[in-house]
């Protein structure tokens, strides 16, 4: 058997929340109870919120939790020549055309959206007969196929990306590369085999696996694990400071925080403060619960 390798992929733009704890915690347990091996990766491509400041403080968070990495991999704000390659070998099969269309005009399209909000790209410029005098965005052009896969936790998934997602941009108008783009790249070159996350991306799956077929690299194994939300109900966010790990770090220690997350997500049958390591030994993605995680917070710190 190849040995397993995960990744986090963090976005250095804030302190970490439980949520991106959570979902470590598992890529982390699952490659590490199979000997694997996880990648770290600054996904910095936003120049504006993110910083090296940032992650700093997210790898030492990191540390004091115990979800070591093996080795980390150059910031994506630092592969746009990466990206480039790949792009121009899509341009070379003929895949990509130039979208104008402004943020307001996309609102608009009168094309079915997505229950979670998206809109499917009607496909307006891929017969443009007059070129704007503006910058273009690039979008790759995607065959009615259905991509389906097998999660490790939500079961088959299955999307048709020409009735549900449309065309969609690999590059956007400042030239800056998109998260679809560099996401599968950097995954594929760094022979990542796991991608464990949270389940809000379980739709940019087929997206990615689209863009690996193209590229010619495997398709990783996914794991999108559940989103952790507050008792009312509100998704945790960065915003939630009451809730990030500098607030978090001042009331308790780290096995109380993984045991609390482990019991909750059904990982333990009762609380007791254990160790990432100690808890890979009995890790299985079976005992993982699917549905979203209500976490009081208050009730942690107490
Ligand atoms: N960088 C993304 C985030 O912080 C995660 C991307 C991924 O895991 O594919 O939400």
């Amino acid at each position: 058997m190849t040995t397993p390798i995960g990744r986090f992929a963090p976005t250095p733009s804030g302190r970490m929340h439980l949520g991106n704890v959570f979902s470590f915690l598992i890529a982390w347990l699952s490659a590490k109870s199979r000997n694997g091996q996880i990648l770290l990766r600054m996904e910095d491509l936003d120049t504006q919120r993110t910083s090296e400041e940032y992650a700093q403080v997210l790898r030492e968070d990191l540390q004091w939790l115990g979800l070591t990495w093996d080795w980390e991999s150059q910031p994506q704000s630092r592969r746009s020549e990466a990206y480039s390659r790949y792009f121009d070998r899509l341009r070379d099969m003929d895949l990509l055309y130039p979208c104008y269309c402004t943020r307001s005009q996309l609102h608009n399209v009168n094309a079915p959206h997505r229950s979670d909000g998206t809109y499917v790209y009607p496909g307006t410029c891929r017969h443009l007969t007059q070129i704007p005098q503006r910058d273009p965005a690039w979008r790759v052009m995607v065959p009615e196929k259905t991509w389906s896969f097998t999660d490790l936790l939500q079961g088959q998934y299955t999307e048709d990306l020409a009735a549900d997602c449309g065309d969609f941009v690999v590059r956007r108008a400042d030239g800056v590369y998109v998260y679809q783009l560099a996401v599968t790249v950097d995954d594929g070159e760094s022979g990542v085999t796991e991608v464990v996350r949270g389940v809000d991306l379980l739709s940019s799956a087929p997206r990615q696996m689209y863009l690996q077929e193209l590229f010619g690299f495997a398709h990783p194994q996914y794991g999108h694990v559940p989103l952790l939300l507050a008792p009312d109900g509100r998704r945790l966010s960065k915003r939630d400071k009451d809730l990030d790990l500098g607030q978090l770090r001042q009331h308790i220690s780290a096995p109380q925080l993984i045991g609390s997350l482990a019991h909750t997500a059904g990982l333990l049958d009762r609380f007791e403060p254990i160790s990432a390591a100690e808890l890979a030994t009995e890790f299985s993605w079976e005992k993982l619960k699917k549905d979203d995680i209500y976490l009081n917070a208050a009730e942690l710190v107490r």
